[in-house]
């Protein structure tokens, strides 16, 4: 298996073609306090180019969501940094991490997260809305049009399935044009065929888009999806799998869990 080290940033001339989307730098995050302090990420340290679709996976308290949570501004590590498009995520208050958030970051979650009281189109636009930024009506009846919502843009979330209400949610990480896209267990809610929709969608963003996807998840099929894994093990960055297989991602799972029991 392939040690941390092959995951520190790079610095070498390849930096200059291809940019860093997200870059984390020995980032380090405890919880509690000194009689049951726990060490949930250990010196993370990644640099992911713009672009790319990366899946996180490991056993359970792994580090997973605290590392999601710490790349996407949504907490802040005790040490280290982490870089999105080239900038620090801020040591500023509240309102700046706030800002710095809606500018360059997408979040799908697993239970979807839309706001009931509105419809799909006020749903897809409202972070443009809340950055005050002008929304372009035509623009995002386009895009759920494409996902296949067009007939449904008047319909709140409970009026639709999960998979529609995902697609909703992955339309409105979208619509700002954020520089990276971080999913949590974004399948975890789904029945199988939702799910490849929703991964087609996903992966469609990296492709067609340039976006650069980071996705935790505990589905060997969806981790396939993305074009390497990252696997954690006690807050730290044990191993990479790039073009990943199902088979393969499963088998790295299973040596993994195995050595977390023991
Ligand atoms: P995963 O997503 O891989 O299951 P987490 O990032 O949720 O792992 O958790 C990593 C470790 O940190 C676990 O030991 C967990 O119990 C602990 N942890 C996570 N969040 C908190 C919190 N808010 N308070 C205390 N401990 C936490």
């Amino acid at each position: 298996m392939t040690t941390t080290a092959a995951f520190a940033p790079d610095a070498g001339p390849s930096d200059a073609t291809r940019r860093v989307a997200l870059r984390l730098d020995d980032v380090r995050k405890t919880y509690g306090t000194e009689d049951n302090r726990v060490t949930a990420l250990d010196g993370v340290s990644l640099a992911l180019p713009a672009g790319t679709f990366t899946a996180v996976m490991g056993p359970s308290g792994s580090g997973k969501s605290t590392l999601l949570q710490c790349a996407a501004g949504l907490d802040r590590p005790d040490a280290g940094t982490v870089h999105v498009d080239g900038e620090q995520l801020t040591h500023g208050g509240e309102a700046a991490l706030t800002k710095f958030r809606r500018e360059r970051i997408g979040f799908v979650f697993q239970q979807f997260n839309l706001l009931p009281t509105l419809t799909v189109l006020e749903n897809t636009v409202l972070p443009l809305r809340l950055a005050g930024k002008r929304v372009d009506r035509a623009a995002a009846v386009a895009v759920l049009t494409r996902i296949g919502l067009g007939e449904r843009l008047g319909h709140l979330p409970a009026q639709l399935s999960g998979g529609q209400q995902q697609r909703v949610a992955i339309a409105r990480a979208l619509v700002t044009r954020p520089k990276v896209v971080f999913a949590d267990e974004p399948t975890g809610a789904l029945d199988t065929r939702s799910a490849r929709d929703v991964l087609g969608l996903l992966q469609e963003a990296v492709t067609t888009h340039g976006r650069t996807l980071v996705m935790v998840t505990h589905d060997p099929v969806a981790a396939a999806y993305a074009d390497s894994v990252l696997f954690l093990a006690d807050g730290r960055i044990v191993g990479r799998l790039p073009q990943p297989t199902a088979e393969a991602v499963a088998a790295r799972m299973t040596h993994l869990t195995d050595r977390a029991a023991l």
